[in-house]
């Protein structure tokens, strides 16, 4: 087992096989975790990019199990921010010193991809990067979000298994979110995705393979979180998935992809304190604090009780472990290197 982590180290590559075997055996967890924070450490290095993360509405109209913000459920206030309030929130970021900013929300057809580029347009003003995490739209409207300056792109693909995205996803098409993930790669957007893990039913060989879908988009961000029961699902009563293999789902997405920006998510610290600070010490090199305003964050519940951290906070925390916050924008380097 030590030979294949060494292996993956130097090769970044695995198969499927190996993937479950590493998965399923927990006594080389630390040797993992090792193995990634040297693959960050020696590819993307020690500087944390920071993402100013705006959640501009929690309106939506899909229906997935496990989150929060679903249509059905009512008993969330629903708030959108208006386009000022957007683009406010954006500057005051800049100002802060971030170099992204990160507009994420449900899917709200009061956002059309021509009022997006508005707001796009207006905080390319401030210099940042700008990345969206709008949901699943056509070519066509995801080019209008591109030609306005929209830099990267968040969706993730949530599970491979295809009949377990079925159920928990009964509206949608599997099909759809694998063709919005092609469609934002070809446009030219550095494109992010990333899974749930615990999900119930799913399984460790369909985590394996999304690993290697990761790996088969070339994706330019990987985003994984431990799925977190929210009390007014259909999922609400399931358990939460477990802290430790979303980190060795992670741990592996850096040894097979070791140019890309992995962030720290906020469900791995909700679920476990310290949990940011860990995860960063097993490949991952991003974080994403949210600048939402208060009286909107507590709305904004995909999962309950979501940790929030700020700027300086941030700073102290990664001064703790040796970690530098990134001066640049913090571009996706898997597109300049290929390995
Ligand atoms: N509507 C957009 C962006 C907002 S949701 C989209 O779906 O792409 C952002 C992410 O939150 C989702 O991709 C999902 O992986 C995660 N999420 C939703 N419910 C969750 C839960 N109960 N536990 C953990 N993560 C959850
Ligand atoms: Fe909407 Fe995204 Fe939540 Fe699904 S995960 S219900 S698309 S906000």
């Amino acid at each position: 087992m030590e030979n294949l982590i060494e292996k993956a180290k130097q090769n970044h590559s695995l198969t499927k096989v190996e993937l479950v075997e590493i998965l399923t055996d927990d006594t080389i967890n630390d040797q993992l975790f090792k193995a990634a924070d040297e693959v960050r450490a020696k590819y993307v290095g020690d500087e944390v990019h920071l993402r100013a993360l705006i959640e501009f509405s929690n309106i939506c109209k899909r229906n997935c199990f496990y989150c929060g913000l679903r249509s059905e459920n009512k008993n969330v206030e629903r708030y959108r921010l208006s386009p000022e309030q957007i683009v406010e929130t954006a500057g005051m970021a800049a100002q802060r010193g971030y170099k992204t900013v990160v507009l994420q929300g449900g899917e709200d057809s009061y956002f059309s991809a021509e009022k997006l580029a508005e707001i796009i347009k207006q905080i390319k003003q401030f210099d940042t990067a700008i990345t969206l995490s709008t949901g699943e739209m056509t070519f066509e409207e995801y080019k209008i979000l591109k030609s306005a300056g929209a830099d990267r792109f968040l969706l993730r693909i949530e599970t491979t298994d295809e009949k377990l995205y079925k159920k928990l996803h009964p509206a949608a098409s599997f099909e759809n979110r694998k063709r919005c993930l092609y469609d934002l790669k070809k446009l030219g957007f550095e494109t992010g995705t990333g899974c749930l893990v615990g999900l119930p039913e799913q399984t460790v060989e369909s985590l394996a393979d999304d690993i290697l879908f990761f790996k088969e988009l070339n994706a330019d961000m990987i985003g994984i979180g431990p799925f977190i029961p929210h009390k007014d699902t259909p999922l609400g009563n399931a358990s939460a998935g477990s802290f430790t293999l979303a980190l060795k789902v992670m741990a592996l997405t850096r040894l097979l992809l070791p140019y890309i920006n992995i962030p720290a998510t906020t469900a791995m610290e909700t679920l476990v304190k310290n949990g940011r600070n860990i995860a960063l010490q097993s490949g991952a090199n991003v974080v994403m604090p949210n600048v939402t305003a208060m009286e909107f964050r507590k709305k904004y519940e995909i999962y309950p009780d979501k940790i929030s951290v700020d700027y300086s906070e941030m700073e102290k925390s990664l001064t703790q472990i040796g970690r530098i916050i990134g001066q640049d924008r913090g571009d996706s380097k898997n597109r300049r290197e290929k390995c």
